[in-house]
């Protein structure tokens, strides 16, 4: 289930990887803090994600399904400077994405805080609903006048 225009150069033991990521109270940008960036196997690698502090705080195991994270994925679209990480578990041989997930979604007042945030699998991330998606679909449309009946742009 990797996104196919996601290029993966390589895949890293969970135990490689969590030792360096690092807490830090927002997610730091690869390219304004360069001491963001953790040298993985030999590349620069954004180790302030939320994401993968979730994942070292809360633990690579889905908390609905159970299905654990096996193995880091080292990857990046086409054009972007930096590899980032991602987490796989195998569910029956398919190769699903891990998340973090918002506890309390954005549209009820959770925050962007580390104590909001959940391991998931993709496949129960999108069945519990994405309502941060939802959320961002929601403004696009209010700012429309009279945008009732439009699908928002893609
Ligand atoms: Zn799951």
């Amino acid at each position: 289930m990797k996104d196919p225009n996601l290029m993966r150069k390589e895949t890293l033991d969970i135990a490689d990887v969590l030792p360096h990521i690092r807490f830090t109270p927002k997610e730091l940008s690869a390219t304004s803090f360069p001491e963001a960036l953790v040298m993985i196997a030999g590349d620069p690698i954004n180790m302030t994600s939320l994401k993968l502090q979730t994942f070292k705080e809360n633990g690579t195991r889905c908390r609905i399904c159970g299905c654990k994270g096996q193995y880091f994925a080292k990857e990046k679209y086409a054009g972007e400077p930096y590899f980032h990480l991602n987490l796989y578990a195998l569910k029956e041989g398919r190769e699903v994405l891990m998340t973090k997930d918002h506890i309390i979604p954005l549209d009820k007042g959770g925050r962007d805080r580390l104590n909001n945030f959940q391991t998931l699998c993709m496949e129960c991330n999108r069945k519990k609903g994405n309502r941060t998606a939802d959320k961002v679909k929601k403004n696009k449309l209010k700012k429309k006048s009279g945008a009732k009946d439009q699908k928002p742009r893609p």
